[in-house]
């Protein structure tokens, strides 16, 4: 028992915001009319989820899809009784997206949370051959944090060295919006992944060229992930200004206001359906001639589906050229003519860039150090996690 088809594809293959269990209904009707057993797959992506499923009778097996490619070893790990350790699948779609890709070039999917899938025959198991050297990583966003499992796996220790006083980096801006809080699980699998590989995360604890001299580490790995880019725009530095880090942070409260959010990728629709929710009257302006540049369509039809219930107006091959105090000035990209726009306040989406400084000042550190992740070169869950699985595993 499925669903759906190419045509309506988030009914088939779910994005993030589906709940587990969320067809249910079409198994238990099912269910009703036939006097064989119903096999139902039903977005389930925990143990938890599916015996609920089998108890309340709206099917009789568990079928899985994505989450094998998450965690091959669910099943085993449920049999066995450590739930726990299951690497859950997040719903994010990058395994479609990649395969789409892939394909093409001849290569395998890819999963955002299992750097492994599709490559398990060229990394089998990692060498055993860390012999207690000490590792210093820097950043527990997803690329630390998957670099430290591995380098706990091989016998290294592992010291992993985080200014927050929580593991996620921008994964913690990243779950906050309607639909997102799967993001969560990656943060919490990959964390428990590290510290049950033996890895000493050191929270509230700012990495400086100083300290990790003194932990005499044999190599660093520097994943301080990336910062919100702040384009060169005359206003850009009065107090109605702000990033979606901000937003999402929870640095600055919008509420009730007239609202421009300028960038129509994922993290700015996302960040405009938020603010939306929240009461804002939105405006989302975007320089391309379409919303969602480079955003895969099944991902962005989700965002956009919620988005139109708070009617939110679309400025399109438009670029933000000037901010005063209570407007903004915008440039229509194919006629250059200007017009403008009365909003209370500005949400910047522009991108993210690497935040490099520490791995430049350590450029004539004596032991190797590799730099992985957003501060590498920004982009997705995806990237980050292999990186630091790759430099981890290849050291
Ligand atoms: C709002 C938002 C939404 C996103 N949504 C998605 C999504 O839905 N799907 C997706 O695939 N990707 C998403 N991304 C991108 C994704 O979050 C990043 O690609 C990923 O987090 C990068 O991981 P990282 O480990 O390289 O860096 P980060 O996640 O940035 O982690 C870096 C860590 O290093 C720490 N750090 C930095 N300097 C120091 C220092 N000197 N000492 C100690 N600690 C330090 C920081 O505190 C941070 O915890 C989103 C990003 C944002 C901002
Ligand atoms: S890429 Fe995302 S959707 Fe696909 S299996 Fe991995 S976590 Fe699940």
């Amino acid at each position: 028992m499925s669903s759906a088809a190419y045509e309506n594809s988030n009914y088939w293959l779910e994005p993030m915001s589906f709940e587990q269990g969320w067809r249910k209904h079409l198994a238990a009707a099912v269910k009703q009319v036939v006097s064989i057993p119903v096999i139902a797959v039903n977005g389930v992506r925990t143990p938890e989820q599916g015996e609920a499923l089998l108890a309340e009778g709206t099917q009789d097996f568990v079928s899985l899809g994505r989450a094998l490619l998450a965690d091959p070893e669910w099943v085993t790990k449920a049999a066995e009784g450590r739930e726990t350790e299951i690497r859950r699948c997040i719903s994010c779609l990058w395994c479609i997206e990649a395969l789409e890709a892939n394909a093409q070039k001849g290569e395998p999917v890819e999963c955002a949370v299992n750097p492994r899938t599709g490559r398990e025959t060229g990394r089998v198991a990692p060498r055993d051959d860390g012999a207690g050297r000490t590792v210093v990583v820097v950043g527990a966003g997803p690329a630390g944090l998957s670099a430290a499992e591995i380098l706990g796996r091989r016998g290294f220790r592992a010291i992993l060295l985080e200014r927050d006083s929580r593991s996620g980096g921008q994964l913690r801006l990243a779950s906050v919006p309607p639909g997102k809080d799967k993001i969560d699980w990656c943060v919490e699998d990959l964390e428990a992944a590290a510290l049950r590989e033996g890895a000493e995360i050191r929270y509230g604890c700012e990495a400086t060229p100083a300290l990790i001299e003194s932990l005499d580490p044999c190599t660093v790995i520097v994943a301080t992930g990336g910062l919100p880019v702040v384009p060169r725009v005359p206003g850009v530095e009065l107090e109605n200004i702000c990033t979606v880090n901000d937003v999402l942070g929870g640095a600055v409260r919008v509420e009730g206001e007239r609202v421009a959010v300028i960038g129509a990728g994922m993290t700015g629709l996302e960040t405009a359906e938020k603010l939306a929710a929240d009461g804002n009257r939105v405006i989302v302006v975007e320089m391309a001639d379409k919303l969602g540049p480079g955003v895969y369509f099944q991902n962005l039809e989700d965002v956009l589906s919620r988005l139109a219930q708070h009617d939110p107006e679309y400025m399109t091959s438009h670029r933000l050229v000037r901010i005063e105090r209570g407007t903004i000035t915008l440039e229509d990209i194919k006629t250059r003519a200007r017009l403008e726009r009365m909003v209370d306040r500005v949400v910047l989406a522009v991108g993210v860039r690497s935040d490099d400084g520490l791995a430049s000042e350590l450029k004539s550190y004596p032991p190797p150090v590799k730099i992985v992740g957003d501060a590498r070169r920004p982009g997705r869950i995806a990237g980050a996690v292999r990186d630091g699985f790759d430099a981890a595993w290849d050291l």
